[in-house]
This record gives structure tokens, sequence and C-alpha cells, in this order.
């Protein structure tokens, strides 16, 4: 089909939508390494995770072998309150940058909370209440996961509980007032609520609190109160599961107007979005019927994949959940507060860590401030106010299509524009005051806390 065919927004119908989520690590050769139980360094059993997780949600987890889950209706018809989202061709971006690539990139931010994470909410809640719970606990870091999880929440009558990480709370009263319109109570986390937060709070009073951190309350919560079960919003294969919706849009959007990616770009903080947008591609890949680059971009301030080991380590600061291995910077490492709050975990998603492991995808780290000036020079010509996570990958992104300038090579892009930055305003404002840092971890900062790594043979 002719390239002027291509239209600069590109919608399914309700009938096209996927019907099932695709489970990639059913066509991985070398599968993701299983969780352990963090006291004996066994897998964790399923009676082990059922008093954790929704039974459903663990099923989910510990299968590799199905390669497609049916979505429920209920699901879907949640899905078509705010999907398909648009799979958008960048023509203003490309005339701006003067090049020969085609980019393109898949928009999640057309919904209330903002971002991509409100496809694995609905599901986990969906789950939740399926099992007869009567809430969810969880942690938020940014804010957009807790307002995902707010609102899937809020729509099927269920309990949520959100720990959000300290600085972020203070930083983000709008995020916070957002998720009580939806039901949600929100902690500003480490709390004295919790015995782990009281103990973190201890050793250092002054903390601004991490994910790792949130993540242990939010568990001992959930463990502690009868009838409610922890959610997650990344890392977890689970979720990379849901966020394959992602990926299998752009894929039927793509294949409708007979376009190939070349290169595949997203930015990874537990690697949910990445892993839901590559997935279709990955398997693609991993079956030998197509090739693409992949690649996942992370903060400088926290660069799993590109200055972690690969290990089984803790999810969490307190030590509470099982082990997974996963690049990591060690379950202690808590980043400068840079402003990509959504990229700010020590670890990254056991299914992607394989993957990288494997050669199968790369990784980059970006500046905070390049990632800002490419968040302005898309604004300006795209529209969209994007989120400071997604400006990761419209960085790398900017960066490929400029080295088509050079080359002259028409290559094909396609970016995850993960959400909206209008809850990010004070970083926007520090950026434009010049009052934004560039920090990034020395290496000894990291070798002091991968020196924690936990012992597994
Ligand atoms: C949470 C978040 C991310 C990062 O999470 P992943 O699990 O790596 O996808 C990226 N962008 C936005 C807008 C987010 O809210």
């Amino acid at each position: 089909m002719s390239e002027n065919k291509i239209p600069y927004k590109i919608y399914l119908s309700e009938d096209e939508m996927p019907k099932a989520w695709y489970n990639l690590r059913a066509d991985m050769k070398n599968k993701p390494a299983p969780l352990l139980n963090p006291a004996t360094h066994q897998p964790m059993t399923r009676q082990e995770l059922d008093g954790v997780f929704c039974d459903e949600l663990v099923q989910q987890e510990l299968d590799n072998t199905t390669p497609y889950f049916e979505i429920p209706r209920e699901i879907r018809d949640f899905y078509k309150m705010y999907r398909p989202s648009p799979l958008v061709r960048a023509y203003c971006l490309e005339e701006a940058l003067d090049t020969p690539a085609k980019i393109y990139y898949k928009f999640e931010g057309n919904n209330t909370s903002g971002s991509h994470k409100l496809n694995s909410a609905i599901a986990q809640a969906y789950y939740a209440k399926n099992q007869g719970l009567k809430g969810v606990t969880t942690e938020t870091g940014a804010g957009q996961w807790g307002t995902a999880l707010a609102m899937a929440c809020g729509y099927l009558g269920l309990d949520c509980k959100v720990y959000m990480v300290k600085c972020s709370y203070e930083q983000k009263p709008f995020r916070r007032e957002v998720m009580r319109v939806y039901g949600a109570s929100v902690t500003p986390s480490p709390s004295n609520t919790t015995a782990v937060g009281r103990k973190i709070l201890e050793k250092d009073p002054n903390t601004t609190g991490s994910l790792g951190c949130a993540i242990s309350e939010a568990v001992e919560a959930a463990t502690s109160t009868p009838g409610y079960r922890y959610v997650l919003g990344s890392v977890l294969n689970q979720v990379m599961l849901h966020q394959s919706i992602i990926g299998l849009e752009s894929k039927i959007a793509l294949d409708k107007y007979g376009v190939k990616p070349d290169i595949i770009i997203g930015c990874a903080g537990g690697g949910s979005n990445l892993g839901g947008l590559i997935a279709p591609f990955m398997g693609e890949k991993l079956r030998g019927e197509a090739d693409y680059r992949i690649i996942a971009v992370e903060p400088a301030s926290c660069p799993s994949f590109t200055r972690g080991t690969f290990a089984y380590d803790f999810c969490d600061t307190g030590m509470v959940c099982p082990l997974a291995k996963m690049y990591t910077l060690g379950s202690g490492f808590i980043p400068s507060a840079n402003h990509a709050g959504g990229l700010r975990y020590h670890g990254m998603s056991p299914v992607l860590s394989q993957l990288y492991h494997d050669g199968l995808m790369e990784a980059t780290s970006v500046k905070q401030t390049d990632v800002f000036d490419a968040a302005e020079r898309f604004a300006r010509v795209e529209g969209i106010l994007p989120a400071p996570e997604s400006s990761h990958a419209i960085k790398v992104a900017i960066d490929e299509a400029l080295r088509c300038k050079e080359t002259g090579e028409e290559k094909t892009i396609l970016f995850g524009l993960t959400g909206t930055g209008y809850f990010d305003l004070y970083a926007y404002e520090a950026f434009h005051d010049g009052k934004m840092s560039d920090y990034i971890p020395t290496d000894e900062e990291i070798a002091r806390s991968l020196s924690q790594l936990p012992q597994v043979d």
C-alpha cells in the first residue's frame, strides 16, 4: 500500500481488538527463572503465592507454556472505554527532524490515569473481585499505577489501599486526590502503619521512600488483613501478559498497512510496557519468522540493565517478597530523586532480563535533561504532553531518526508513548528553571548496593 495512504492515526475497530493476551514466555527457549522463596531459596509454590496474590493471577504468573490467555468479556468491555489506543504516524516529528525515518508511536495516555497501567489494573482487579476478595493493596511511585488501580477498583466496587512513595506523595498531591476520587485510601510510605515501615523509618527517619519499601508495606498490609491480596503494577510475568494488548494492537494496525518496524523502542522501569509492546514482535523473532532491533531505555540515574547485575534479588527493600532473577542494582538501591518516578525501580522484569541476557534486545541509558529536551521537542510538534518516563523512549527514537538522516536510511521506528505528563509539571518547571540535575550513581554506590545481594546458588 502506498505511503500516503497511511493516516496520521491508525485506529482499530472494536471487532479488530485482540480477544486474547499473548504470553511471550511460551515462545522463549530459555524461560525466565522461577521466583524463589526468600527463606528457603526453593521455587515458590502455587500455595505460597496464593497467600499473597489472587489465584487466577498466580496461575498466569507460573504458566510458561500457554501462548494465549483469553481476555474475559468483562475486561474487554472495560478496555473498550479507552481502547483501542491510537497508533500514530509521527509525520510532524519526522518533518521537524528532516529525517527519512518513518516514526510511529503507540499512545497509551488516553485514559484518566494517564498511562498504560490501566491495562493490567483492570485485569488484576477483575480476578480479585471474581475470587470474592474484599480489596487489594499496592504501592505506587509516581502515582500512575495507584491511579490506574483506584479506577479499576472503583469500577468494580473493590477496596483499594495504596502505599505511595513519600517523595511522590509530597510532590504530587493532585495524583493522590485523583486516587481518592475513585475511592482509594492513600498512605505515604514508609509509614508507621506497618512493622516493615516502622523498621525502615527507625533506620532512616528522613528517607524519601522507594518503590521497594512501599512494596514491602503493601505486601504486609495484604497478608495481615483477611480478604485482601497484593497486586503489583509492573515487573511480574502476569503484568507483562496483560500489557501484551499494547503490542498486539500495534501489530494488527501495522499489518493492515503492510508496515514492519525495524526498530522498536520503549522506556523500561519494571519492563511492563516495553514487554507488552514488543511481545508479538519478539515472538516472531524467537520463532525465527522475523527480526527486529529492540531497545530498552532507562534513566542514567537508575540503570538496571546497563549497569546492574543478572542475579537473584529481593523485589522489595523489606525483603519480604519472593526473590526474582533479574537485572538489578540491589534492593537497597535508592535512586536520586529524578523526575521519572515510574523508572525508579531497582530491578527489571525477569522475562526481559532473560531476553536481554540472551542478546535478543539492547538497552541504553539517557540523562534526565536530555530526556526533557526531547520531550519538549516532541510536544511542540506532536501536541501531546508526554510523561517523563515515556520521554526516555522519545529521546532514543529521535536519536535513531537523526542517525537515519545521516546515513540516509529509511528505517521504520516504533516506540511506546506510555503516558501523559500533566502531573509532572514540577519536573518540567525544574527543567525550565535550569534546576534539573543529572545525577548518575558512581560505580562504588552501585557496587555497595550489589554487595548486599542474597547468596543463591
Ligand atoms: C509506570 C510507568 C512506566 C514504567 O513502567 P514499566 O513497567 O517499565 O512499563 C513508563 N511510563 C509510564 C507513563 C508509567 O506510568
